[in-house]
């Protein structure tokens, strides 16, 4: 039953961090025959939808007829290295003409049918590429000047062009706390205002600057459903690229049970029993709850306390 690694977790490529702050050697790949390139409009990767789903990779070739060859003027990002092989991701502001078995697809939707064939995690791959093409598009400027930056270390810097200033801005990553919190045979779970009909899920928010993830748990758990919670125990973390966080998965125990919901965050929460949940995942049960896709660390943590208390 247990989910062994999150999805968008297991980075499979070789990120090469010394090899790709040499411009030479990333023009060399970037003009490489054998080097491979993922497409992106609005953070969706073009994927082949003819036979199961699968990511496109164009060649060097096919990616200089989409982009024009302007590599200074596209957001491109190198991401990894397979064996010799050079992987870039690029994002391009409006679609291009793709043949009919492809097509641009939200990462979230398709994620759980991504096929892994060739590479043990795709998601993870797909969903790098999208959290720094995403990032980089939103940092063209320097928040510091206001003059324009450009790519710098295989795009996983935004170097300021005005020598005044000279900034380097690097890819943020939200830290987001969600904890499955736990009182005996009963664990909590909420449900957001605009959710789809019955879905619960573990609490969730994100961190605030100079918290810890103990003290960020128990903030949040108290705001959003009056619970007051003691211990707190870290179990595992997944990268969600919607559009950068990090969600850092905890369990907390907690010491009071009356719960008092914040209406601005939830439309519901409530405990649910250790029996009935099992029974769910089993396919039984006339409730009309739905719990978290196996896509999110929330069911992580539900099955993990489930087998393991
Ligand atoms: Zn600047």
């Amino acid at each position: 039953m247990t989910i062994e690694k999150c999805f968008f977790a297991g980075f499979p490529l070789d990120p090469a961090d010394q090899k790709r702050s040499d411009d030479g050697w990333l023009f060399k790949k970037i003009t490489d025959p054998s080097s491979r390139f993922l497409i992106y409009v609005a953070g969706r990767p073009l994927m082949n939808v003819a036979d199961g789903l699968m990511p496109v990779f164009k060649t060097t070739e096919e990616v200089s007829m989409i982009t024009g060859g302007n590599w200074a003027k596209t957001d491109w990002v190198f991401i990894g290295l397979d064996g010799e092989t050079a992987f870039f991701a690029v994002g391009l502001p409006r679609k291009p003409a793709v043949a009919a078995h492809e097509k641009f697809i939200d990462l979230r939707s398709v994620a759980l049918q991504v096929s892994t064939q060739g590479f043990s995690d795709m998601p993870a791959l797909l969903g790098r590429g999208k959290m720094l093409l995403e990032w980089q598009a939103r940092r063209h400027f320097c928040s510091c000047c206001g003059h324009r930056t450009r790519a710098d270390h295989g795009g996983y810097i935004r170097k300021c062009t005005n020598d005044a200033c000279g900034r380097e801005h690097f890819p943020r990553t939200d830290p987001v706390v969600i904890m499955l919190v736990t009182s005996g045979d009963k664990c909590l779970m909420g449900r957001g205002r605009d959710w789809p009909e019955g879905q619960y899920s573990a609490l969730a928010g994100f961190m605030e600057p100079g918290e810890t993830i103990e003290e960020a748990t128990r903030r949040e758990v108290w705001e959003e459903s009056g619970i007051r919670v003691g211990a707190v125990r870290y179990l595992k973390s997944q990268p969600w690229p919607f559009p950068s966080s990090l969600m850092i998965g905890v369990q907390a125990d907690a010491l009071t049970s009356e719960i008092t919901i914040d209406t601005n965050e939830l439309q519901d929460a409530q405990w649910f029993d250790r029996t009935s949940l099992l029974n769910l995942l089993e396919g039984g049960g006339t409730e009309n709850i739905v719990l978290p896709q196996k896509i999110a660390i929330a069911r992580y943590l539900l099955e993990h306390w489930l087998q393991h208390g």
